[in-house]
């Protein structure tokens, strides 16, 4: 009897997903704001005048 099982995979882990990072030295586009935005900061604006994000609830979708 042959040894006929081979264990297929990847041999190595995989990067799949990369660190999305932004422009450094960002600033926040209200005006007379100075605050330096994250390069991580996906959004143009800083934390205070980025709109508030709401979590994911379970079950609710936004209304059309
Ligand atoms: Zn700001």
């Amino acid at each position: 009897m042959s040894n006929s099982v081979y264990i297929t995979g990847k041999s190595r882990y995989e990067r799949t997903r990369k660190t999305k990072e932004f422009n450094n030295n960002r600033l926040c586009t209200i005006e007379n704001c100075k605050t330096t935005l994250s390069r991580y900061n996906p959004a143009d604006k800083c934390f205070l005048h980025a709109p508030a994000k709401q979590g994911r609830v379970r079950g609710w979708k936004q209304p059309d």
